[in-house]
């Protein structure tokens, strides 16, 4: 089976892990010339974490990155408290990485590029898809290299501005919002300390301020300003323009702006995920408002929900990208659209609880089912430990691109190639109490989880 994939943002390059570590034949082009150099989706969410552990990345990911930063206050120049997007929280034997993970895009998309690599495949720049017909069998793709080739698949990961959506004929249904400008930039500024982050505000007006985030792996920092209706270039200068004016003159000295741009909300879902043998993934499908961060995240699951149905083949499973991706989608725009308008509207405590953007509650349940777990929820973690007593989790077991039977004190053999068979208090198999606690197991039960962690 073959795979072309346009776009190497965070959306193709997980997808083509995740495909090419199936031994799936995968090829993955972007039209830009060069690699993207801006923080852009610097939050990693929980959940995202959990992908990054399955597909290998993450010791990188948690090597370059840092956590939340907490932020230092000061209105008209005065300091008034420090806080926290959300407070950390300690890891539970279900959930082992509670807190979202700070890194800039460009350095996350960096560490997939190189995991990428070592299967052997590289992001073939300067090639963008340009055209592409499909039949019942195939998908023949024109690329601008002059390049006609014909694939199993093809994967539209190519942005919000996706050619492959709008090929496709998709509506991208949704509100861009002129009256909300922000300055956004990766920046030095000298000064302030590295260690935190920083809101510069009004007192009479403490919503609209400067974020200044530090990054991790260098001394810039995420900047982010509101702007007003006039047009500004987002130079060096108007950025400490902005400082002196929030912050006080002098209070940082900018230098390092690497990256820049004049950004307006925009929040947007295609109105289907698939047409035939094309899909649609992470902005080409839906793009959000930066509040709560999940863009990037959306994008990751996305691709890890696609990638092991592309492997499958099969229709029945095929047909569930779009009913479990988009469904999710639109809730997840619901969140972030809320946040920001909490944010405009001054609702600050909105921001801090940071619920429900860690995606780890996301799931593909029948939401008649009223069970406290259920077929589409999130396989949860549990400790275990083997036959020698050596101490495991869950989560080592499903790692990989296999499906895993779990059964509960089982009393007949399995002929499932990847079963885990858990015992409450000792015997010849993995014990641990709490799996069956946390799956709500009762002796004999069975259950299989899905390549993507999910309970099928
Ligand atoms: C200013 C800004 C701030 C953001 N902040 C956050 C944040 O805090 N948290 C968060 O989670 N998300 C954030 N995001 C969103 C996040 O950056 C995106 O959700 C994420 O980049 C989506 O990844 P993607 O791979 O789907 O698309 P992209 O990263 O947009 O990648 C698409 C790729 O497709 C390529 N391409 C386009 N057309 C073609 C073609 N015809 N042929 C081949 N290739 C093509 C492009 O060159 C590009 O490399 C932010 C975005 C912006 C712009």
């Amino acid at each position: 089976m073959t795979v072309l994939i346009a776009g190497a943002g965070p959306t193709g390059l997980t997808l083509a892990i995740d495909l090419a570590r199936r031994g799936i034949a995968v090829r993955l082009i972007d039209k830009a010339t060069e690699y993207f150099d801006g923080s852009r989706g610097d939050g990693l969410q929980p959940r995202t974490l959990e992908v990054f552990e399955d597909l290998g990345v993450l010791d990188e990911v948690l090597a370059q990155g840092r956590s939340l930063p907490l932020m230092k206050i000061y209105l008209d120049g005065t300091y008034v408290d420090a806080r926290r997007m959300a407070e950390p929280e300690e890891p539970t034997p279900d959930v082992p990485y509670p807190n979202a993970w700070m890194l800039g895009q460009s350095r996350t998309e960096k560490i997939l590029r190189d995991k990428l690599a070592d299967y052997g495949v590289r992001v073939e720049l300067d090639t963008a898809i340009i055209g592409f017909t499909q039949d019942d069998d195939s998908v023949t793709a024109k690329l601008s290299t002059g390049e006609t080739l014909e694939v199993d698949y093809l994967v539209g990961a190519d942005g919000g501005r996706s050619f492959v959506r709008k090929q496709l004929g998709i509506a991208f249904v949704g509100t861009t919002d002129e009256s909300i400008r922000m300055l956004l930039g990766d920046v030095a500024m000298d000064g302030l300390d590295h260690e935190y982050g920083y809101w510069f505000a009004a007192k009479d007006n403490p919503m609209a301020g400067i974020a200044a985030t530090p990054l991790a792996g260098g001394d810039q920092f995420q900047f982010g300003a509101p702007l007003g209706e006039d047009d500004v270039d987002p130079s060096i200068e108007t950025l400490q323009g902005l400082v002196d004016r929030y912050a006080g003159p002098g209070v940082a000295k900018l230098r390092d702006l690497t990256w820049s741009t004049v950004w307006r909300p925009n929040v947007r879902l295609a109105e289907r995920f698939r047409v035939g043998r094309v899909f649609i993934a992470g902005d080409a499908a839906h793009v959000h408002p930066p509040t709560g961060g999940q863009g990037l995240n959306t994008g990751v699951q996305d691709a890890y929900n696609l990638g092991w149905k592309l492997a499958d083949g099969r229709e029945e499973v095929l047909a569930t990208y779009e009913t479990e991706r988009r469904t999710n989608a639109e809730r997840v725009l619901g969140i972030s659209e809320d946040l920001m308008q909490k944010h405009v509207d001054g609702d600050e405590s909105a921001l801090e609880r940071g619920e429900n953007t860690r995606q780890l509650d996301v799931s593909y349940r029948d939401r008649s089912d009223t069970r406290p777990i259920a077929p589409g929820d999130r396989a949860p973690d549990a400790p275990l430990v083997d036959a020698s007593g050596n101490k495991i989790r869950l989560f080592d077991l499903f790692r990989g691109p296999h499906e895993t039977l779990l059964r509960f004190s089982p009393t007949t053999p399995s002929t499932h190639p990847h079963t885990v068979n858990l015992a409450r208090h000792g015997g010849s198999a993995y014990t641990s109490p709490e799996a069956f606690d946390h799956y709500h197991a009762q002796d004999g039960d069975e259950i299989v989880i899905r390549p993507d962690g999910y309970l099928g």
